[in-house]
């Protein structure tokens, strides 16, 4: 079966073969993608027109309402969601759960942040600016939707909630969405902008998905599109740099690979409270989507003189995770994605493995349940330990996309703080201490190079989110190399898809144009 592309309102398939999408665990064949014969230049073109223009003519409430029958849509469809998460990405219930749960939820805070901005169209921000002594000419900040398409290229571990994390605050703002999904995945993206399409949700233009390649798509940017990019460092290089991308300056958002920390304090000693929850915590990060996050825990920073312990303790969890097929009742832990992906898992486990000594895991002996390890993409979940960090380059460096983390003693809180900001930007670094002096003082010395920070004591206990879990209410992006972007945090998340002008005149013609839109300050409440 082809997966046809939605563009400019009409289904269509792509010419040629296509690209088959296998089952990671069996090796089959499920159906057939490819981007060949879409005309990407003239489904942007419709997009901007058709779909731009009746968005902006919706109120924020109005928009709010279709994300909320687009989330109610999905809901009633969540268990086909499900099967195609197993059948395609080797997803369990959890797993699957974290992506589709994961989108509605996004979707549905999203619809109640954007009814509270009522029957308005723009926003206005900040206070009117005197510009003449007498008043009669002032200045005012709005920020409007930009007239483009919200170009979506996303990565392969979360088709459904990396589509609609981004598609929920670019359609608020009154932009229409095109995505392009990671082939290896895209049946679950396909499949939802599917059954939205046939709910009749989003006005015409509003929504498109090309799948497969479509490696001309930014040949055919224009200035007022947005490119979200989610995927490795060096895709978005190519991105980045891409003639289209430049010639037009278009707006880029980068969501990269990044190599999160987990610190463990130096009053967390094996039998605390704080010591517990950040084994937990290591265990669910490494397993959960079989470790293809990209807010994953990838080095765990421990006291010199619990280093050893804390690894003993999550070897002994691990030992204890069932990985074989998702079908198989019982199974934890399913395969990668696809072989490509366990092969360079594997690579990646390797190179770290030059460094560091095994603690648990690194396949040899390892049988998956239910599963041909012949044809199947299963890795085993595999801890290492780094005695001299200090020294080490690939542990701050490699991300192994796949179920693997390495423990890495330190000295004192200057090494640790050395250490993590060897990580170059990360998305995420979470802390399990109940000291707050040394929290405090890390959060000072390695805040400015992680998105977020997640601080687990005894008073959190098991109520905190996740390390991994994104919240619609909370910032997602990180500096440098988890590639400078940001996304979600409530309303903040509209900015991308908005451009900021300022307007010069009377105080009547500034006062006409701010009637019907909201104060920008709601972005920030
Ligand atoms: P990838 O290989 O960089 O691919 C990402 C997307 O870019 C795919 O849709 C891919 O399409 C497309 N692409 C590849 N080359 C391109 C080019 N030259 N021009 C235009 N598009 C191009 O990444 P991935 O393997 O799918 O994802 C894994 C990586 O994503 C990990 O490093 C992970 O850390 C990162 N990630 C980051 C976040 C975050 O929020 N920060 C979230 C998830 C994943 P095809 O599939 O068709 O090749």
């Amino acid at each position: 079966m082809h997966l046809p592309n939605y563009v400019c309102d009409r289904w269509f398939e792509c010419e040629g073969e296509g690209i088959a999408l296998l089952d990671p665990v069996s090796g089959e064949a499920l159906v057939r993608v490819g981007s060949d014969g879409v005309d990407c230049a003239q489904a942007l073109a419709h997009a901007r027109l058709t779909g731009g223009e009746s968005l902006r003519a919706a109120s924020h409430a109005d928009r709010a309402s279709m994300l909320a029958a687009i989330a109610d849509v999905l809901a009633q469809n969540r268990a086909d969601y499900f099967d195609i998460s197993r059948r395609n990405a080797g997803a369990t219930e959890a797993d699957a759960g974290f992506d589709v749960d994961g989108a509605i939820f996004t979707l549905k805070s999203y619809a109640r942040l954007g009814k509270a901005l009522g029957q308005t169209r723009g926003l206005v921000e900040g206070a009117v600016v005197p510009l003449s002594k007498e008043g009669n000419f002032v200045g005012r900040h709005f920020l409007v939707p930009q007239k483009g398409v919200a170009i979506f290229i996303n990565a392969f571990n979360f088709p459904a909630w990396g589509l609609w994390e981004k598609a929920a605050p670019a359609l608020l703002a009154g932009m229409p969405v095109l995505v392009k999904p990671a082939t290896p995945t895209a049946w679950l993206a396909q499949r939802m902008v599917a059954d939205v399409i046939a709910a009749g949700i989003l006005p015409p233009g509003a929504l498109s998905i090309v799948c497969g390649a479509a490696r001309d798509l930014l040949t055919h940017v224009r200035e007022g599109d947005v490119v979200s990019f989610t995927g490795s460092a060096d895709t978005a290089r190519r991105i980045r740099s891409h003639p289209g991308i430049v010639e037009h300056a278009v707006r880029v958002n980068v969501e990269a690979d990044s190599v999160n920390a987990a610190v463990l304090g130096p009053d967390a000693l094996p039998d605390s409270v704080e010591f517990e929850l950040a084994v937990k915590e290591i265990v669910r990060e490494m397993t959960i989507k079989s470790g293809q996050k990209c807010t994953a825990i990838r080095r765990v920073f421990a006291p010199m003189a619990q280093a050893r312990a804390l690894a003993d303790a999550v070897a002994t969890r691990l030992a204890r995770v069932v990985v074989g097929d998702p079908a198989v009742d019982g199974v934890r832990m399913g395969p990668l994605v696809s072989r490509a992906q366990q092969q360079a898992a594997i690579a990646g486990i390797a190179e770290l493995r030059s460094e560091c000594e095994l603690a648990f895991g690194g396949g040899e002996g390892f049988a998956p349940v239910g599963a041909d390890a012949a044809v199947s993409a299963f890795v085993q979940p595999t801890l290492l330990f780094c005695s001299d960090g200090e020294r080490a380059e690939t542990v701050h460096r490699v991300e192994v996309f796949g179920p693997a983390a390495t423990v890495i003693p330190y000295a004192d809180e200057r090494a640790l703080a050395r250490m993590m900001r060897r990580g170059e930007g990360s998305l995420v670094a979470s802390v399990y201490s109940s000291d707050g002096v040394f929290t405090d003082r890390l959060v000072s010395a390695v805040g400015d190079l992680h998105g977020r920070l997640m601080l687990v004591d005894a008073t959190v206990g098991n109520a905190h989110t996740g390390h991994g879990n994104v919240m619609p209410g909370c910032l997602h992006g990180g500096p440098g190399r988890a590639g400078g972007g940001e996304e979600l945090g409530g309303l903040r998340a509209l900015g991308l898809y908005l451009r900021r002008h300022v307007v010069q005149g009377s105080p009547e013609r500034i006062a006409s144009l701010a009637a019907g839109c909201a104060d920008a300050a709601l972005m920030w409440a």
